[in-house]
């Protein structure tokens, strides 16, 4: 709840990695992520140096905040999935669990793989280099 509720960033300071979205392991997503927040933070930051070579400091905290927003959601979502994939692989043998266990392999599981195929994008070429 606090990746999607909280505040992920201020002017000038922002989380990254597990103390923005710690998450059960079962998706085996959690330095995935974390390489994608330093990928889509660099991206944000570099996108955000002026033409002089300066970073300005509100434009620091409009960088955070894009990387804040674009990070929010997915983070939430892998959480959220990796959490589903944990629970039904291990919650008992009642027959809603059985059912649900049967649901997730079937229909859900592909689609929770696919979120694992991710791209974060490029960082900026700020030294002209091709
Ligand atoms: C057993 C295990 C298996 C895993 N397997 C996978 C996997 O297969 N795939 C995957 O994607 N993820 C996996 N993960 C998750 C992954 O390790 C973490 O999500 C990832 O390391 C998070 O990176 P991070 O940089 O946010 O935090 P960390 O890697 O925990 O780095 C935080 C660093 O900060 C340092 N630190 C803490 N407090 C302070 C302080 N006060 N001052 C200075 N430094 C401090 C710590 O010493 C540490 O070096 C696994 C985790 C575990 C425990």
């Amino acid at each position: 709840m606090v990746v999607v509720l909280g505040n992920l960033n201020t002017e000038n300071i922002t989380v990254a990695g597990d103390a923005m979205h710690p998450t059960t392991p079962d998706l085996r997503q959690g330095s995935c992520m974390t390489l994608e927040d330093a990928v889509v933070l660099g991206r944000h930051i570099g996108n955000s140096i002026g033409p002089d070579g300066k970073l300005r400091p509100a434009d620091l905290g409009l960088a955070l905040g894009k990387y804040a927003t674009e990070r929010r959601w997915r983070a939430a979502w892998i959480i959220a999935a990796s959490f589903l994939s944990g629970w039904v692989q291990q919650d008992g043998s009642g027959w809603w669990t059985k059912f649900l266990r049967d649901m997730f392999y079937k229909i859900i599981l592909t689609k929770v793989i696919s979120v694992i195929q991710y791209d974060c994008g490029r960082l900026p070429n700020r030294m002209g280099i091709s």
